[in-house]
């Protein structure tokens, strides 16, 4: 496998200007995000579908359209995560024609940050960073710190003080350095700023961010090609900073501009959680800039108050046509709940949120059944299992004889159903 890229380098979103390729995250000019900018024509003959499918089963396959080092031989296959049909879940919610993209099993970590870390890391290489870092809400962490363990480079990771057990754990099992920031993750974000610059250190969402956030773009890729090469008619995208839905946008406008899918409208839809719901708020008022928040929700891994790609998010949901709700934590955990009960799937806190508020959008009449529908399930539930605290009964222990599991059976179902159970004669005690 040739793992050849199209010539890229970091241009400035508002002016125009170009930067070649340096950790860099915004324009010292009109300090504008700066993003990665191709050469889309030289990509014709290289990035085709015929070239795709003879590629990996991971991200890898799309590294012509990736801003990776030339010569780069990445080795883990990170992505690729399976699209399943989601028939149960959408009877329960009135879809016919609904799709769940399953990032709760990406490897290594389990959720979709492994897309993103593993095209940072490889720029961190390239730019000779001996130390890598990231502020995170959780999910970065783990993938920061498995992915640099692998490569050998070290890691230091900020994480806000609240976070999930699990998550601070899947981070320190991996030999990263853990500091917990007394604050949000807003705060952590600023202090990892001063701390690049100060220390040379690559963080993947600081001075990395550009190469990093292309990362996200391979979760559309991966949509339009597992469908045959085909767009959906809308997708439904949790949002923290912002990235990944206007990455998933940006994937669908290559693929169209080269030629491998027919062009379409897709509608984009985001998904928050109303305790830290500053995009999905922009995007209710018709608003292009942000009013930042003080997270207050369970949902800890979208819990950005002033997301960085916040105001091009709101513009470009509103510009396709689509629309952004949130949802309370009751709502979130009952949401976790059903696709795991319906579909078989587990998935975290954040991805409480996606179903939650795709029930809603479908619910509201935003989208119709038959339309076919991407949800983006982002993360793994034994990451975010306080969150199901309280909710299911701790069964006390049964003794290892038929006669007492027929009684506890009976106890169980006479519990569950007092009135049959009753009628039927058959109350055990
Ligand atoms: C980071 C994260 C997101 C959102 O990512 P952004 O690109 O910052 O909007 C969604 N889901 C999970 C599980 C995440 O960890
Ligand atoms: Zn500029």
């Amino acid at each position: 496998m040739n793992y050849s890229c199209t010539a890229y380098e970091l241009k400035c979103n508002e002016c125009g200007k170009r930067f070649g390729n340096q950790p860099l995250s915004a324009c010292p000019d009109c300090l504008a995000p700066l993003e990665v900018a191709y050469d889309l024509e030289a990509a014709r003959g290289v990035f085709t579908r015929e070239a795709i499918a003879a590629g990996p089963p991971s991200i890898w396959r799309y590294a012509a359209l990736l801003p990776i080092p030339a010569g780069h031989q990445p080795d883990l296959p990170v992505g690729f995560t399976p699209l399943i049909k989601a028939n149960n879940l959408g009877k329960r919610i009135g879809a016919t024609n609904l799709y769940i993209k399953n990032d709760a099993v990406c490897f290594p970590t389990l959720s979709f940050k492994d897309r993103v870390v593993s095209v940072a890391l490889a720029n961190a290489q390239r730019f000779g960073f001996e130390t890598v870092g990231c502020s995170s809400t959780g999910n970065l962490a783990n993938s920061v710190a498995a992915q640099a363990a692998r490569l050998g480079i070290k890691a230091c990771i900020l994480v806000p003080a609240e976070l999930e057990a699990a998550k601070i754990l899947n981070t320190q099992v991996y030999g990263a350095r853990l500091v917990r920031i007394d604050g949000n993750y807003d705060h952590v974000n600023r202090l990892c700023s001063q701390i690049a610059d100060e220390y040379n250190w690559g963080f993947v969402n600081v001075n990395l961010r550009p190469y990093y956030a292309e990362g996200s773009k391979t979760v559309g890729y991966e949509i339009a090609e597992k469908l045959g090469w085909r767009l959906p008619d809308n997708v439904v995208v949790p949002m923290a900073g912002g990235s990944l839905i206007r990455k998933i946008r940006k994937a669908f406008q290559e693929l169209i501009y080269l030629g491998l899918v027919e062009e379409k409208p897709v509608r984009f839809f985001g998904a928050q959680a109303t305790g830290c719901s500053p995009i999905s708020q922009a995007v209710k008022l018709g608003n292009d800039f942000i009013e930042p928040q003080r997270p207050n929700t369970i949902a800890r891994s979208l819990a950005i108050g002033n997301p960085a790609d916040g105001p091009a998010a709101s513009q470009m949901i509103r510009a396709t046509g689509g629309w952004a709700e949130d949802v309370s934590d009751v709502e979130l955990v009952s949401g976790m709940q059903e696709l795991a009960e319906t579909e078989g799937i587990f998935t975290e806190t954040a991805g409480g949120v996606t179903t939650a508020v795709t029930a809603r959008l479908y619910a509201q009449g935003r989208i119709s059944p038959d339309e076919l529908t991407v949800a983006c399930i982002t993360g793994n539930g034994l990451k975010t299992t306080d969150a199901l605290a309280g909710h299911y009964p701790e069964e006390r222990a049964v003794r290892p004889r038929l006669a007492d599991f027929d009684a506890y059976l009976r106890e169980l179902d006479g519990a569950a159903e007092p009135e049959l159970a009753a009628i039927g004669g058959i109350h055990a005690n």
